[in-house]
């Protein structure tokens, strides 16, 4: 049977105590991140002083590797905090930071070596700068928010009075909503606290995959938009027999609309209240603020709601899925409510995914380029992109006229191979395109850029 690592995450209910507690836990945490970044930084402009001078940084260790004074990955890191916690004393002569769990630190020294190893990487394959991940940041105590990792030695459910609870190192105990059953048992833990300081549990389980597809001759395709965030074509692949009609359809979420509204009025109240950089936020603001980020928040909620429930519906009447292999471009110059949209999508696109995944059901991506050109039926691309604003796709060739979106889903069913030669009412399409699910190996076919087709006219040139 297919397993699959997954979160599950619960509310917990902390009282102020355990609230305090956790909160200084991360304190310390905060404290070894801080350490991590200055360290890294000094080391880095030290090796930049020998460079300068004409020095090298590398030297033979006694197993006869090459090694760098300067180096600062997860061995030099992990050393550094062990001596931390060693030698950080107060006036008392105290050692402050061992009264910290260890697992917590540990796990912050992770984070930290994983992301500057990625940041470092990216540097080397010159991935844009706008595109990069930069080298850590110190973190400080009023924008970053509690959270705390930890591994398997580090917590424990404890059955208390007939309730479990979770046990965390140090002895911290908290008491966890549950509103469902673990599946398994967890494998590590993270504790966080959001905007609106609710806590949370967020447990690595591993789930075991129950087949469940549906009916075995149903397909559907799923063309995303903004107007209607999801256009559905439902088709029987044995017979070919396309439904058009809009039941699986889902609508642009209007509940949006009333939250927009109470969005903006609570960031006009920011505005107002917000006080020049240098001088202390007022109560105000910060009261403001709070409003505005429940607002998200159940907008956010009521979203993933939505999104669960029909992808569920989808999924229960279907054994086969071809879907558009939406991607958010949130880099290009858009307006907010595209990107909102496009955030939307996003999110729709990846519950379905995963709601697919745990019934074991077919999902094929399919690349969205020409899907709202080409004709379902014959298979003709019309000469021009149709503007957004027409609605309508007349095909030229064969002269079928529908929905341009209802178009797109009946062509996305095509693309991903569900019907098969020969089926009565539709004649046999290209090849498919082969999707990321179900073929990963292959690399998608990249349009040519113009800058390397210049590049081979010029080598071309010289040869000659
Ligand atoms: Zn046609």
């Amino acid at each position: 049977m297919a397993r699959k690592t997954v979160r599950y995450t619960y509310r917990i209910r902390v009282s102020k105590r355990v609230d305090n507690a956790l909160v200084r836990e991360y304190g310390l945490c905060r404290a070894v991140w801080n350490h991590l970044v200055a360290e890294s930084r000094n080391r880095h402009q030290q090796r930049r002083a020998f460079e300068h001078a004409d020095l090298t940084t590398l030297y033979m260790d006694q197993k006869g590797i090459l090694r760098d004074y300067f180096e600062f990955g997860y061995n030099e890191a992990s050393r550094l905090l062990t001596m931390l916690r060693h030698t950080l004393v107060d006036e008392s002569g105290r050692q402050w930071l061992a009264e910290g769990s260890a697992v917590t630190q540990q796990q912050m020294v992770r984070n930290f070596a994983s992301a500057r190893r990625r940041a470092l990487m990216e540097q080397k394959n010159q991935i844009p700068t706008s595109r990069r991940h930069g080298l850590p940041k110190f973190k400080s105590q009023n924008t970053s928010l509690p959270s705390l990792n930890y591994s398997k030695d580090g917590f424990k459910l404890v059955e208390i009075d007939g309730r479990t609870r979770l046990k965390l190192a140090g002895g911290t105990l908290v008491s966890v909503v549950w509103s469902r059953r673990l599946p398994s048992v967890p494998k590590s833990v993270r504790v966080y606290k959001d905007s609106l300081g609710h806590w949370y549990a967020s447990f690595v389980v591993i789930l075991e995959l129950v087949p469940m597809p549906g009916p075995p001759h149903a397909a559907i395709g799923i063309d995303w938009g903004v107007a209607t965030t999801a256009t559905t074509v439902h088709v029987d692949t044995v017979t070919g027999k396309r439904d058009f009609s809009d039941s699986y359809d889902l609508s642009h979420p209007q509940f949006g609309k009333a939250a927009a509204a109470e969005l903006a009025a609570a960031q006009k109240r920011m505005a107002r209240r917000r006080r020049p950089k240098d001088q202390p936020r007022t109560k105000g603001y910060a009261r403001a603020q709070r409003e505005a980020a429940k607002v998200y928040k159940r907008v956010a909620n009521q979203r993933r709601d939505t999104g669960h429930k029909w992808a569920r519906r989808v999924v229960a009447a279907h054994s086969k899925i071809a879907v558009e292999d939406f991607r958010p471009k949130f880099l290009a110059k858009t307006t907010m409510v595209k990107k909102s949209a496009d955030a939307g999508i996003a999110l729709l696109k990846n519950i379905l995914i995963w709601q697919a995944t745990i019934a074991g059901i077919d999902l094929r991506l399919v690349d969205p380029r020409y899907t709202t050109t080409d004709c379902a039926d014959c298979d003709a691309r019309t000469k021009h992109h149709l503007p957004l604003g027409q609605r309508t796709y007349t095909c030229e060739s064969c002269g079928v006229s529908r929905s341009r979106d209802k178009n797109s889903a009946a062509v996305m069913v095509a693309r991903a191979g569900f019907i098969p030669a020969g089926a009565e009412d539709v004649r046999p399409q290209k090849a498919a395109v082969p999707s990321r699910q179900s073929e990963p190996g292959i690399p998608r076919l990249v349009r040519e850029r113009t800058q390397e087709s210049c590049a081979l006219t010029s080598t071309h040139e010289m040869s000659r």
